[in-house]
């Protein structure tokens, strides 16, 4: 799904963010990105986002090298197969909950009569039912971070990319979406977390730690096993 082979992101200047990353991302995983403030995993998700290029090495999106894709085409991708949640949650004021989701798929290609019952049944499905004409200050951090998990959902995307997504909250808050983070997993969407709180990380399947820009420890792929028992593990723990 999401392979990043030897990558490395230097900055003007001589600033190594990301030193020979090597990393691949399986269906179905819940990670964690963890590591301290400088170590990398903005840099990371940015990269694992295509929303940058390594400067040495390659990333693969469903496997698509994204170095050769034209800038329109690597939109396309991210539009089709990533979503993004965010830290500040990134809602648009004035729009409603369902009206902030279907922006998840304006770079889609989804025609606008099918936006709103896919946005509705996005937020269905985040616990927001009862919130779809809700303005976002009229929502709490928490339900505002559901929402944003809505948008990034609302298309189905392969990978879903989460950068602290419960650094602005309370704890009941941060909380309730990592549930709903660990649920949604549990339905079938692959997920990874950026987080510096080991907290979280300690709830996720598999841990990936970062250090000085280096991958220092890797608790390696584990699926969760679906609620049924159908889940399947993957091909080297089978
Ligand atoms: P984290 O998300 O773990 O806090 P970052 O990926 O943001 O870490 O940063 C890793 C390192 O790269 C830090 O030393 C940071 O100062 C540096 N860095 C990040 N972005 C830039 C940039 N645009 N220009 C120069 N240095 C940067």
């Amino acid at each position: 799904m999401l392979r990043l082979t030897r990558a490395s992101k230097s900055y003007p200047g001589g600033v190594t963010a990301l030193d020979d990353v090597s990393l691949a991302v399986e269906q179905g995983e819940l990670l964690a990105v963890v590591g301290p403030s400088g170590s990398g995993k903005s840099t990371l998700l940015n990269i694992m986002g295509t929303l940058d290029l390594p400067t040495r090495g390659t990333v693969e999106i469903a496997g698509h090298d994204a170095a050769s894709l034209s800038d329109r085409r690597l939109s396309a991708l991210r539009g089709r197969r990533l979503g993004f949640v965010f830290q500040q949650f990134h809602l648009t004021e004035g729009l409603s909950a369902a009206e902030n989701v279907a922006t998840g798929l304006l770079y889609a290609g989804v025609p606008r009569r099918r936006r709103t019952p896919l946005a509705l049944g996005a937020l269905e499905r985040v616990g927001l039912g009862h919130r779809v004409g809700h303005l976002p200050h009229e929502l709490s951090g928490g339900e505002r971070q559901r929402v944003a998990i809505a948008r990034a959902l609302v298309n189905e995307p392969a990978l879903v990319l989460a950068d602290e997504p419960t650094g602005a909250l309370d704890s009941a808050g941060g909380r309730a979406v990592l549930d709903l983070l660990v649920r949604l997993n549990r339905e079938g969407t692959t997920i990874a977390v950026i987080t510096h709180d080991g907290n979280i990380a300690a709830r996720l399947p598999r841990r990936v730690e970062m250090r000085d820009g280096r991958v220092v420890g890797d608790t390696g792929p584990r699926r969760v096993p679906a609620p049924d028992g159908t889940g399947s593990a993957p091909e080297e723990t089978r």
